[in-house]
């Protein structure tokens, strides 16, 4: 008997962006091309996993967050992600959300992401090759490093758009100077309680925060303290 597909992992993948948008967490059409490209499955720890939304450990105290965080923070920084554009990725554990910005801002723009457990880097850029990022990061628009996000990544900076994928005790201050004017950061902002905070930086320098919604993160920390568990 032919059979051309059976539950392949692209239309769960694409099934899962369809749920996204009928819940109206994706409301763009660039956010839900780029979730369709980046099939989450090669990310997961377990593929099976992969498409329910919720967040799954990854190794060393990480998670890889759920579905509607990734989009919901693709969807806050849309405009900043435009073809030719920077933007950094701080906590990028698995890799997913790094690779949706690089094939936002495409071979002119540059994605890079910072984790500072450097085998989850490792497992990122091995996570990126499969991805439908791959060439990117084989063209060098999109990389990933290992180092102390709180401390940005100087080398790309300013950045159009920075992501924090994890929660920090308050926003640290290299990353508002590494943000261009016009730039968005978006950062998990708190200890138990957290709120995603939303900053803009006018082209004055001056900045405006504001708070998006609640949410559950790791702590942005030490390397030390995650590995000992916060
Ligand atoms: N966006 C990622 C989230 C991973 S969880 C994903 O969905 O896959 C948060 C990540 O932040 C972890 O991988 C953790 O190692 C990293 N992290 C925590 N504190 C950090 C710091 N100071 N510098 C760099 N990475 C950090």
């Amino acid at each position: 008997m032919k059979q051309f597909w059976a539950g392949s992992s692209i239309s769960k993948n694409k099934a899962m962006v369809e749920q996204l948008q009928r819940y109206g967490i994706i409301q763009s059409k660039k956010v839900a091309e780029a979730m369709e490209s980046v099939d989450r499955a090669l990310f997961a720890p377990d593929g099976s996993l992969a498409y329910e939304d919720s967040p799954m450990p990854i190794g060393f105290n990480a998670t890889i967050s759920a579905p509607h965080m990734h989009a919901t923070c693709l969807q806050l920084l849309e405009n900043n992600l435009q073809p030719g554009m920077h933007a950094l990725d701080v906590g990028s554990g698995t890799g997913y959300l790094t690779a949706c910005f690089a094939h936002l801002v495409g071979p002119q723009g540059r994605a890079i992401g910072v984790d500072h457990i450097p085998e989850l880097v490792e497992m990122s850029i091995k996570n990126v090759e499969k991805s439908a990022a791959g060439p990117l990061l084989k063209d060098g628009s999109l990389a990933l490093h290992v180092g102390d996000g709180r401390e940005g990544w100087p080398e790309f900076a300013p950045y159009d758009a920075i992501h924090v994928g994890a929660a920090a005790p308050e926003i640290p201050k290299p990353l508002i100077d590494q943000l261009k004017p016009g730039g968005r950061l978006v950062i998990p902002v708190g200890n138990t309680f957290q709120e995603l905070k939303v900053v803009d930086k006018n082209e004055d320098g001056s900045v405006k925060v504001c708070t998006e919604t609640s949410v559950r993160y790791v702590p942005l920390t030490s390397r030390e303290a995650q590995l000992r568990g916060y």
